[in-house]
């Protein structure tokens, strides 16, 4: 068996997710007494060969700019190429937007099990389980995949990363990218301090806050943390912010170390798309609000009393007063 590690980029870096993802292929390589490798398609400017601190010992390379942008159907034909030139048994990927597109069809292609959204290394002493998380964080789910090629892909946040030491050597890898069917045309990116699918801190605000005319509020806390800044769908329907803040079912689903809701009620469709945080904070003036029951820490009171106080504190611990 060999463990084979999809690396995502993204303007010329790797993301956090992809250090997730080798740590998580070079542990479960040491289960199965094999080495983990990578594949990344595209360039970079990180040095790639750092990434051997997370436990790769070789990473593939197509260093083709036209795979510098996602064409989901030229990936995986690559991809399935790279595999059965690598002869990896293993596929693994990050449950992001990029896995999510790539991984269910190159199961199709090359008719291999896949977990979707896995939460914990495969339990192989009798085949091979993977834990997945299901219902939008609700349950668990254990699946047996029974193809010679597995497929699996890591839910963000589900595995720490562990540094091991050690340099990955590059090959470069020769396979005939075809052209594509679409053109890309323009690029409109999110402006903000930090892009909310991969931050690490998010400051959250619902409808609570009363109008758009209030959100300094949040954007004063989110500068201080250097956070991301997020809202719940009624915020964003009402088009107080932007859509693509919109966290919960029906919108982005994150999983940041910390994420403070403040003025939301914690409604299950909000919920669905938060819940892996590894730290919630509530401030809410109701203390029934539903979102108590899912907080780590919460405050009791008035958002308009409490959020200026915060950011102020949290100013004056970074010294940033
Ligand atoms: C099919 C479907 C999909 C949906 N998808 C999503 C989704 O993806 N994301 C999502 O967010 N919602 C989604 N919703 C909507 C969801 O059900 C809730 O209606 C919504 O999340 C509520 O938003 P809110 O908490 O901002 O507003 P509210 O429910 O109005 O809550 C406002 C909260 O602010 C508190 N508050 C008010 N004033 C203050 C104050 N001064 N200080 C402190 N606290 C205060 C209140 O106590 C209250 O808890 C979906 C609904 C459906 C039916």
């Amino acid at each position: 068996m060999s463990v084979l590690i999809f690396i995502d980029h993204a303007d010329g870096h790797i993301k956090k997710s992809s250090h997730e993802a080798i740590s998580y292929g070079t542990k479960l390589a040491t289960q199965l007494n094999t080495t983990a490798e990578g594949i990344l398609l595209g360039t970079v400017q990180d040095d790639l060969s750092s990434l051997g601190k997370c436990g790769v010992t070789k990473i593939h390379q197509l260093a083709n700019e036209q795979l510098n942008n996602l064409d989901a159907q030229i990936y995986t034909q690559v991809l399935a190429e790279a595999i059965q030139t690598i002869k990896a048994d293993i596929c693994i990927f990050s449950h992001n937007a990029l896995g999510k597109a790539i991984a269910p069809r190159l199961s199709a292609k090359l008719k291999a099990g896949l977990v979707a959204g896995a939460v914990a290394l495969p339990d192989t002493s009798n085949g091979f389980v993977v834990k997945k998380s299901v219902f939008s964080g609700k349950a668990f789910a254990y699946a047996k995949i029974n193809t010679a090629i597995k497929i699996i892909s890591l839910n963000p946040n589900a595995f720490h990363v562990t540094e091991v030491g050690g340099t990955a050597t590059i090959e470069a890898l020769s396979i005939a990218v075809p052209s594509s069917n679409i053109k890309l045309i323009k690029t409109d990116k999110v402006t903000g301090e930090v892009p909310l699918s991969e931050a690490e801190t998010v400051v959250s605000g619902g409808r609570g806050l009363k109008g758009p005319e209030n959100w300094g509020l949040i954007e004063d806390l989110a500068h201080a943390l250097g956070a991301a800044t997020a809202c719940s769908r009624p915020v964003a329907d009402a088009h107080w912010r932007p859509h693509h803040e919109h966290v919960g079912q029906t919108g982005l689903a994150i999983a940041p170390n910390l994420y403070i809701a403040i003025g939301i009620s914690g409604a299950i469709q909000h919920l669905a798309g938060v819940n892996r945080s590894k730290v919630i904070v509530v401030i809410n003036k109701d203390a029934e609000a539903p979102f108590f029951k899912a907080a780590d820490y919460g405050i009791v009171g008035d958002l308009f009393e409490i959020v200026p106080k915060l950011t102020a504190a949290v100013k004056k611990l970074k010294g940033m007063v």
